[in-house]
């Protein structure tokens, strides 16, 4: 849909509402799965808690799909996976970080290669756990419902916790290492 069409519908045609009712009963998340969390969404998906009720259906492509959800640690190297995956997904996008590892490093907070999802694109909606339960998972999405109506909040935002103090000091400086001594060499002849 061209943009200028889209805005037409939107503010002149004043569909906004039924375009939002449609988006919101359509998230077709693709998953972006690193670790362990990914096994509590197929748990999510299944016949217990079917998350299908809230239209949610996996995709296994971005190009078709509005949701990203990242289930897990995002090292350097994937950083640009995730960058890449979010580039190519249609307008409107949504991003979910779920876990302890995607919301704020997890485990590996203090580690060289690990980041925080929400330092690579935007994230919607914060799942708490390690890993968050099926239950999380399936509020989360109903957060997201709430967001894409323009109902405010509940909107969980990771604690903005100083962790400088809890870092490993820095490594110092190596004492200064003597001079090799030099020894007389005996006179030849
Ligand atoms: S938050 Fe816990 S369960 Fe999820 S990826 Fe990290 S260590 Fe695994």
């Amino acid at each position: 849909m061209s943009q200028a069409l889209r805005e037409f519908l939107l503010k002149k045609a004043k569909l906004e509402k039924i375009f939002n009712w449609g988006v919101r009963w359509s998230l077709w998340p693709v998953h972006l799965v690193t670790s362990c969390c990914g096994v509590e969404v197929a748990h999510t998906s299944g016949p217990g808690f079917d998350a299908e009720r809230w239209g949610v259906l996996p995709f296994h492509t971005m190009r078709q799909s509005n949701v990203i959800l990242v289930e897990g640690t995002i090292t350097r190297k994937m950083a640009k996976v995730l960058k890449m995956v979010y580039e190519q997904m249609p307008e409107p996008k949504f991003v979910l970080a779920m876990g302890a590892c995607a919301v704020r490093g997890g485990l590996f907070w203090n580690s060289y290669h690990v980041v925080q999802v929400d330092t690579v694109v935007p994230v919607d909606v914060y799942i708490a756990g390690c890993p968050p339960t099926p239950e999380a998972v399936v509020r989360a999405f109903i957060m997201l419902h709430n967001k894409i109506k323009g109902k405010p909040g509940p909107f969980i935002e990771p604690s903005k916790v100083d962790l400088t103090p809890y870092l490993p000091p820095p490594p110092k400086p190596a004492a200064p290492r003597p001079a090799p001594q030099q020894t007389a060499q005996p006179a030849s002849g």
